[in-house]
């Protein structure tokens, strides 16, 4: 791995809740920030990568906790309707026409967008996961993968199997991918699949990477599927989990107390 010397960029600095915008140099030796000085002179190091950061801000990589990568090609298609109609009327039957080289090419296309405004790790859920694995692998980009799980329209068992097989077919040696397991949404998965989900996140010792709560309409199907409220739902079946709730924005005060009491080191 080849040394890097950022020049003249601009380095935010952290202290408690105040950030100051400071000129600094960067040394990176072995993949590993080595100083941060004031001037670094570029003779002292052989073969380092020297890059300019002349009017650049120099900073840690921007993280996406939860996308559907690929998706983004659908980008304003369509505005103004509600999450369901959206995607039963609209992206779901969009979404049976995608073939693998257009996931491929959405991915790339994806992830080139997001390198050039400064997000290096995205932690993605979307079907086909080999062509998203595939464009990150060949780009380099840090990203969390997983084949989702869902069984209200389908068999649970044939899904369980494309997940194992995607995972069993990893590339040991590229520690820039990692995995979930991901069951769609307590509303899209019965108990089954959110107990099968548990056991495969222990069997494999990987987070779980789940909806959670994104829409109004979500609460009462989810009590309707499983008798219970969704942090309910979370506590029966995660409660061992590291636990990643995408969304999370209908949660009521008592829904936070409910996951306040949940390990909050495996909650993300
Ligand atoms: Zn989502």
């Amino acid at each position: 791995m080849q040394d890097i010397l950022i020049k003249n960029g601009k380095v935010l600095v952290f202290d408690n809740d105040d950030v100051t915008i400071v000129n600094k140099d960067i040394l990176v030796k072995n993949g590993k920030i080595e100083k941060i000085e004031n001037k670094i002179d570029e003779n002292l190091y052989q073969n380092v990568h020297l890059i300019n950061a002349e009017n650049n801000i120099v900073m840690p990589g921007l993280i996406n906790t939860h996308s559907h990568i690929a998706m983004s090609i659908f980008r304003v298609s369509t505005e103004d309707v509600s999450l369901y109609k959206w995607l039963h009327e609209i992206i779901w039957p969009a979404e049976d026409k995608l073939t693998k080289e257009d996931i491929y090419n959405a991915s790339m296309l994806s992830f080139i967008e997001a390198i050039s405004t400064g997000t290096t790790c995205i932690n993605d859920q979307y079907f086909m996961p080999e062509q998203t694995r595939k464009a990150a692998t060949e780009l380099k980009i840090r990203a969390v993968l997983t084949r989702p799980l869902m069984d209200l329209d389908g068999d649970i068992e044939e899904r369980i199997e494309e997940f194992k097989n995607f995972y069993q077919t990893r590339d040991k040696e590229n520690d820039l991918i990692t995995y979930t397991v991901s069951p769609h949404g307590l509303y899209t998965c019965s108990g089954e699949c959110l107990k099968k989900s548990a056991e495969l996140a222990k069997e494999y010792n990987l987070p779980v990477h789940v909806h959670f709560l994104e829409s109004i309409d979500e609460i009462e199907d989810i009590k309707k599927l499983h008798g219970m409220s969704g942090v309910e739902v979370l506590k029966k079946y995660f409660s061992d989990v590291h636990l990643i709730l995408a969304h999370g924005v209908k949660l009521s005060d008592e829904d936070i107390n409910v996951l306040k009491q949940m390990d909050l080191r495996n909650c993300t």
